[in-house]
């Protein structure tokens, strides 16, 4: 950071001397640029970074910043200027950056509904600049309300410099925490990082009065697979599942691998009986798969423990307790889930269904 400190500021000095006659202009000017490039580098997310872009840019040269896209390895994100038409600018990224599925586009922030919009962008004043670092590459689009001086255009081309490089840390910080809280195999958390978040989530159904319960799932018979499929198959059968489980729970649910072929969920928000049902889901989900593996099909079974924690807030018997119901799902013939839900029908009282829990 403090090299990418070092080149702006020589830059800047550049820059400001030659532009700034008088002292007193040249050292305000010279200020804010250096306290936003600095500011830049303290921001944590790629929202605030490219927040911060668009103030600069806004103090330092009165431009509004219309559009500000950074393209990863794993997706674009793009920051519009609230008062920006969406559609206006958004094909013109589809465009110049190539994207095949909108999905490949998040939005780093809110815009308004088309009417509430004020510009379009017109392809005629549209500018951009470019900037590249190893594993990103950012452009600005303008449209500058005034005509693009030697000076203006070399404090975009600081201030975008500056961005990428932050944007460009951000994503090597995330891609660190990434690996080391993902199981390689599967692609889901694994189980330091299932503990970590399970302390913080049982910490705040506490303190809301929430409820909060976790499913628990081994593979039945999971030896005699990699038996017969090899250990190849196993694998492909562990990636299989842990899609199918990542398709099918909400995207608040903290899906983890325990270890070697047992895996583990988080449900905020959710009572034992709900966590059952979604539980007993999946199970037939996890039996109805087919898995292609060397021209044969490889089909598996799962058993299921659910548990909800307690007003002790105890996350080691929870953990315990979905554990002992897994081991009473495998003690019961496996392919199953503990507790499981037994379906009475009150219609003397209200002719709704209800379901009991059978431990
Ligand atoms: P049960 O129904 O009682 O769970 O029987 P099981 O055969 O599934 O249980 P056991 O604990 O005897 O076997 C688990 C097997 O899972 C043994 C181990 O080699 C295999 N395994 C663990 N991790 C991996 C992995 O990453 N890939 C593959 N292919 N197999 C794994
Ligand atoms: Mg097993
Ligand atoms: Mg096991």
């Amino acid at each position: 950071m403090s090299k990418s400190l070092d080149r702006f500021s020589h830059r800047l000095s550049a820059v400001f001397g030659l532009v700034f006659g008088s002292s007193l202009n040249k050292a305000h000017a010279q200020n804010k640029l250096a306290r936003h490039i600095v500011a830049l580098n303290g921001k944590t997310s790629a929202a605030e970074i490219i927040n911060n872009v668009a103030d600069c840019l806004k103090d330092i040269l009165g431009y509004r910043l219309f559009a500000f896209v950074n393209k990863k390895n794993d997706g674009v994100d793009v920051w519009l200027d609230p008062r920006m038409y969406k559609t206006s600018i958004e094909d013109i990224i589809i465009r110049d950056f190539q994207i095949k599925d909108i999905k490949e586009l998040t939005y780093l922030n809110i815009h308004k509904d088309q009417a509430e919009c004020l510009e379009r962008f017109s392809l005629d004043s549209l500018v951009h600049y470019d900037h590249k670092e190893k594993n990103c590459y950012s452009r600005i689009y303008m449209m500058p309300s005034r005509p693009i001086t030697a000076f203006h255009d070399d404090v975009v081309r600081i201030v975008l410099q500056g961005a990428t490089a932050a944007l460009s840390k951000q994503i090597k910080i995330q891609q660190l925490k990434d690996a080391a809280a993902i199981d390689p195999l599967t692609g889901c958390y694994n189980r330091r990082a299932f503990e970590a978040q399970l302390k913080g989530h049982a910490a705040g159904a506490g303190r809301h009065g929430k409820s909060l319960s976790v499913f628990m799932f081994d593979l039945d018979h999971f030896k005699l697979l990699n038996d017969t499929y090899g250990h190849l198959g196993g694998d492909e059968v562990l990636k299989e599942v842990s899609r199918l489980i990542r398709r099918n729970i909400r995207a608040e649910d903290i899906f983890a691998r325990y270890g070697g072929e047992e895996f583990i969920a988080i449900l905020p928000g959710t009572d034992k009986t709900h966590a059952i049902e979604l539980a007993d889901r999946l199970r037939k989900k996890i039996g109805a798969l087919r898995i292609p593996f060397n021209n044969r099909t490889i089909q598996v079974t799962a058993s299921f423990g659910v548990a909800q924690l307690g007003r002790d807030a105890d996350i080691v018997k929870l953990v315990e307790d979905a554990d002992s119901m897994l081991y009473k799902a495998k003690v019961n013939g496996r392919n199953t889930v503990m507790p499981g839900l037994i379906k009475l029908h009150r219609y003397n009282i209200d002719k709704r269904s209800e379901s009991l829990i059978q431990t």
